[in-house]
């Protein structure tokens, strides 16, 4: 009988170490919307937020003390005047003021929208605000996804220009880390933005266009959710169309080759590239007025529903099979006929399939430098024995003029670098390596996905940064919008 007790004061004991020690701590404020964040799709699965949901918390992964959830404008101005204001209930030093990071769908790897004070979602401030039909121009509030606004699009014979991998994502929180589809002659997006409205760090709303506050429109255009609350944004768009996606395989030097007319000679253009067996998957888009067809055969359903999650899984469990996986699968595996399919744009866009959860990084360098970066990336693989255990996306962006985007004044070539299932030592020792081998291309880097940037760093890549610090510092003077690596980036620690 003692045994007995014995044994059960020490199971629960054991259970509530693990549950202090393993678990995530619950916030321990009061309305914390969990639900907001961490319900799991099970049909989507992956478009959850990936700091916290995505398979890889990290150590000391954020929880906001509390949401704010605002249903009106007036609501926003309101919350933000009142988290200026400091409290006498402030759980810290009582002079301490609070700060909000606003966040969309949570959909960036990187920390830019995570918060361990006050997190405001737009989710409850969302859909259409107006159509002008002539001008193609659609403006929605900052909540809405692009799967919201692909389908108010679609209902009034619109469509957006070009889009990512998915929808999934906000409009204010796509447009803020320079989110982007591809496409020579297409920007990110918000280089298709005519209009924002912002409430800033003080309360205040400002409408930004090339011709109200031009300046401030140009830094505000990517900015991080440093600048404020972005309520409203008009987008510019286009009658809606279809698409045609040919998708074929080549080898590696011959797409590297070609690469430059391939980017010219097709509208959107992008590439996986398998650095493993050097083979490479073209996708080439363009516009076409047939009707939409199905393709059962295609090709990226094949790859993903038939193999491509379980040698993911096999090589992240046994990495020194990395190599001999993906060579096998990508020689023999991968059907090598072209296969086409035609639909409504932002159908062919969208990757429609479901997807293995990894975690990304993305090297953002010149057109021209494209072939030797991707060689660079193939030599670390071969050479020095970088984990890759994904296919490298390469896509193409056209130059803007907006003062913290990855595609400022140079039109860009986008290496997309996953890895599957890592530690979190394994991770960052893959993009240490990464980064320091591409240094020598002037690379920027998706402000969404892994980037780790000093105030030095930033002053080299971004000729208009100290520019953007003068705008932030007005709009924003106590730093309410700023959180840990916002602040290590932007040199503003001392507004923490
Ligand atoms: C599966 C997957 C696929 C992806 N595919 C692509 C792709 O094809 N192309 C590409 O370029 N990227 C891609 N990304 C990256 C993704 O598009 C970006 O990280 C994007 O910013 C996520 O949007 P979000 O609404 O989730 O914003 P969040 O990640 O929540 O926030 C991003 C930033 O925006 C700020 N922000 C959010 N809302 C507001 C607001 N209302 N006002 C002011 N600031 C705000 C946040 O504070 C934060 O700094 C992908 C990510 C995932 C997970």
């Amino acid at each position: 009988m003692a045994k007995l007790w014995l044994l059960s004061t020490g199971l629960v004991c054991l259970a509530w170490i693990i549950n202090e020690n393993i678990s995530p701590k619950k916030p321990p404020f009061v309305n914390w919307d969990a639900s907001l964040y961490f319900t799991h799709d099970s049909e989507e699965g992956l478009w959850l937020l990936p700091n916290v949901s995505l398979g890889y918390p990290e150590p000391g992964t954020l929880y906001p003390s509390n949401i704010l959830l605002p249903t009106t404008k007036e609501e926003i101005v309101h919350m933000v005047k009142s988290a200026l204001v400091p409290t006498s209930n402030d759980v810290r030093a009582i002079d301490r003021r609070h700060k909000i990071k606003v966040i969309g769908s949570g959909h960036s790897w990187s920390r830019v929208a995570v918060s361990d004070d006050l997190q405001m979602s737009l989710n409850n401030y969302k859909g259409l605000v107006s159509i002008n039909r002539e001008l193609h121009q659609v403006t929605v509030r900052g909540g809405t996804t692009f799967n919201e606004l692909n389908r108010i699009l679609d209902d009034n014979g619109l469509a957006m220009s070009v889009l990512g991998s998915i929808s999934e994502q906000t409009v204010a929180g796509a447009i803020s880390t320079g989110t982007h589809g591809t496409g020579i002659t297409f920007g990110n997006y918000a280089s298709m933005v005519t209009r924002l409205e912002l409430v800033t760090g003080k309360g205040d709303i400002l409408f930004l266009s090339a011709n109200e506050n031009p300046e401030i429109f140009k830094a505000a255009g990517v900015s991080i959710g440093l600048l404020g609350v972005i309520s409203e944004v008009t987008f510019q768009c286009e009658p809606a169309f279809n698409l045609r996606e040919v998708l074929y395989n080549m080898k590696l030097s011959d797409c590297l080759k070609e690469m430059a007319d391939t980017a010219q000679r097709s509208e959107h253009v992008k590439w996986w590239v398998e650095i493993h067996s050097d083979v490479c998957a073209v996708f080439e888009i363009n516009r076409t007025t047939e009707a939409p067809r199905d393709n059962p055969n295609h090709q990226v359903e094949t790859i993903l529903n038939y193999g491509f999650e379980n040698i993911c899984n096999i090589v992240s469990w046994i990495p020194s099979s990395t190599h001999a996986m993906f060579k096998l699968m990508f020689t023999y595996l991968v059907p090598t006929p072209p296969h086409d399919r035609v639909d409504k744009s932002y159908l062919v866009f969208n990757i429609p399939h479901y997807f293995p959860i990894h975690y990304e990084g993305e090297i953002v360098v010149s057109v021209e430098d494209c072939p030797a970066t991707v060689m660079e990336v193939h030599r670390l693989v071969h050479e020095e024995g970088l984990l890759l255990n994904y296919v490298v996306e390469v896509r193409v962006v056209k130059g803007d003029d907006m003062w913290l985007s990855p595609n400022y004044q140079r039109d860009s070539c986008h290496l997309t670098m996953c890895i599957y299932n890592p530690t979190i030592k394994r991770r960052l020792n893959y993009y240490k390596k990464l980064y320091e081998a591409v240094a020598k291309f002037n690379p920027r880097f998706h402000w969404g996905k892994y980037f780790d940037l000093t105030p030095a760093d930033m002053e080299k890549m971004y000729p208009r940064f100290k520019d953007f610090l003068k705008i932030r510092s007005q709009l924003d003077p106590s730093g309410l919008f700023l959180n840990e690596q916002l602040a290590g980036t932007f040199g503003l620690k001392h507004l923490l």
